[in-house]
This record gives C-alpha cells, structure tokens and sequence, in this order.
C-alpha cells in the first residue's frame, strides 16, 4: 500500500505534494511528542489535497488530516497510517469584502496581513499557533474573539461524495471549542471570512501587540505544549481549579502542569504521550474529587 500511494504520488503530483517516510510526529507538533507515521503528506494546494484525500478514500488508508499540529497529542507508538498536513496550502486572498484562506494558512499571518490591510475583527487570532483547518474545526478563540466571529463559509471535502461543498456560518453550529465538523469526518480545505475597514487601525495593531504581551507573561512559551490542555467548565476557568487542587508545577515523567499557567502541560524535555495522559488523569480525578465536576480534555490524542 505504501509504495502504491508513493507512486501514485510521484506520478501525478511529484511537484505539489511532498512526501516523508516514517515522519516523526515529535517534530510536527508542538508538544514535541509521538512516535512515527508510516507517511506524512504535504499536499501544496487545494488541488492535490483534495485529489490525496480522494486517494485516500478510494483505497480505504486509515489516515488524518493536521494542521499546526497544535492542538494534538501523538501516541508514543506513533500512527499506523497517513498523516495528511495542510501547513504547505498557504495561499489566501482579498476578494472585495471577502477573505478566502487555505486550511493550511496561519492564524497569525491572518491576524497580521488583515490589520496591515486596514481591516479589523483578527487581533484575537495573533498569536494562537493554529492553522485555518484546524481553527475552523474547533472554533479556536482568545481575547473575547472567536472564529465564529468572522467566518462565513468553509468548503470542505466530503469523504462520503469525494466532492467539495459548502457549510454555510449557521451549519458550523458553532459553541465553545466546537464545530459540526468535530461530528462529522469532513475536511475544511478552505474558508471565507467577513472584512470590515478598521475605524482606527493603530488601534487595532495596539491590540494585537497587548495580545501578545499577555501571552508572553502568562504562557509557558519557553517550554512545549498543546495549549490550555482542558475546556473552561461553565462558571470557572480550569487552570484556577488546578491551581486550587494544588496541582501547579506537579510532574509524572517528564509531563509538568505548568507553574506559570496551570492550564497548560509542558514538556519538561523528554515527555512520553504515556506521561501526559497520566497527568491529564490525575488532574481529572482530583477536580472531580474536590469539585465534583468532570472536566474535559481540548487537546485530542491520536493514536
Ligand atoms: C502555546 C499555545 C497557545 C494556544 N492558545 C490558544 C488560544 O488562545 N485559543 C485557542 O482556541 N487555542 C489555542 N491553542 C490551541 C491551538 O493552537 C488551536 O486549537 C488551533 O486552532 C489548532 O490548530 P492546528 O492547525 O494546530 O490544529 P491541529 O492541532 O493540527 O489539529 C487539531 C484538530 O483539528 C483537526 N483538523 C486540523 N485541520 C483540519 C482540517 N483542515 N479539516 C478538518 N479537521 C482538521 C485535526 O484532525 C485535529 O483533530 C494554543 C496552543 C498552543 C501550543
């Protein structure tokens, strides 16, 4: 199956999607953590995306589509399958009050080229290290902003057709860190955002660099990680209930809350995906213990 996928791939698209053999998930996440795919891809645009995921499909290969690889936690095993990243698909354009992004584009290079533009309603993205993808797909937010602020369509693949259709904002059935995408196997390939001309531009660049200010002070960006590892639960904001479980700056392995912002694990230097679920199971068991609720996970684990 390898090498017929590899053929496949240096017969049609050898200039637009790039291949590696045994990619070593610890090197495209940003918890630097998780064993080895069997192939990782870097389809370059929508075409060839589309046409490996159809691929894909066609041959029933087990695989997943990953964006900044931002929000994931690899097993240390690794992935017996294809590992599908959209990082290379970076082209976005302006058209007329209309901005159109490959999943792949950066949240950041959003955030910046919109204000450098002189549009506003981006600078909560400055800053989250995620790709279009996988913001869409988990309606990334910070700052009292959220992608279901701006977004008004996304074109997805559909696994089921091999087509590529539209959902319009109202389908996304947007909620905190959800989307309808989170229930279903549809890929974003793209998607359209709302562009309104900034009253006050500086105002808006003031904003972003507040933004990112606070993230360096706040954040452990000195050390790897996933992000904020847990959902708010409804009337709290969880790095404080770990905070009050005394579980800031505790360690299994190399996994560590963090004793800067106890929503997030860090990766002390040699943690296993083995150490974080272990962590993740003990803070669980001790808020619920203490607070009798049930938090849940953000980050998804990929095995
Ligand atoms: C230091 C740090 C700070 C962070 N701060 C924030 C924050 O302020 N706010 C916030 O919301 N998040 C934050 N995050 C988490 C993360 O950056 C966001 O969730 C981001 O939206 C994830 O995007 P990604 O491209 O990295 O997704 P990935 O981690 O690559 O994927 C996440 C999920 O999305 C799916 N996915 C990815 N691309 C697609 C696609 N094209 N189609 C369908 N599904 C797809 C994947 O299969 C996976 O299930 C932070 C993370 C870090 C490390």
């Amino acid at each position: 199956m390898k090498d017929q996928l590899i053929n496949y791939i240096v017969t049609n698209y050898n200039e637009s999607v790039d291949v590696i053999e045994n990619a070593d998930m610890k090197e495209y996440t940003s918890f630097r953590i998780g064993g080895p795919c069997d192939i990782a891809l870097f389809p370059h645009d929508r075409e060839s995306f589309c046409a490996v995921l159809r691929y894909l499909n066609k041959h029933s290969l087990k695989h997943i589509v990953i964006g900044n690889g931002s929000n994931v936690l690899f097993a240390d095993e690794g992935y017996r399958g294809i590992v599908v990243f959209t990082t290379k698909m970076k082209n976005f354009s302006f058209n007329g009050d209309i901005l159109e992004c490959d999943a792949g584009v950066q949240l950041t290079a959003v955030s910046v080229r919109a204000v450098k533009d002189g549009y506003e309603g981006y600078a909560f993205a400055c800053g989250i290290p995620g790709s279009i993808g996988g913001a869409v797909y988990m309606n990334a937010g910070a700052y009292e902003g959220q992608i279901a602020d701006v977004l008004l369509y996304s074109d997805y693949y559909d696994p089921a057709t091999g087509e590529i259709s539209r959902l319009s904002a109202e389908e996304h059935r947007f909620g905190y860190r959800y989307s309808s995408y989170m229930d279903t196997d549809r890929i974003v390939v793209s998607a359209g955002f709302r562009l309104e001309k900034a009253k006050d531009p500086s105002s808006v660049v003031a904003l972003m660099e507040d933004h990112i200010r606070a993230r360096k002070e706040k954040q452990p960006l000195e050390y790897p990680s996933a992000g904020s590892v847990f959902k708010r639960y409804p009337g709290h904001f969880t790095a404080a209930l770990i905070d009050e479980a005394g579980l800031k700056g505790f360690r299994v392995g190399g996994a560590q809350v963090s004793e800067k912002h106890a929503g997030f694990i860090v990766n002390r230097g040699c943690a296993t995906a083995k150490d974080v679920l272990e962590l993740i199971q003990i803070i669980k068991d001790k808020i619920y213990e203490i607070k009798g609720i049930h938090i849940e996970c953000e980050v998804r684990y990929i095995v």
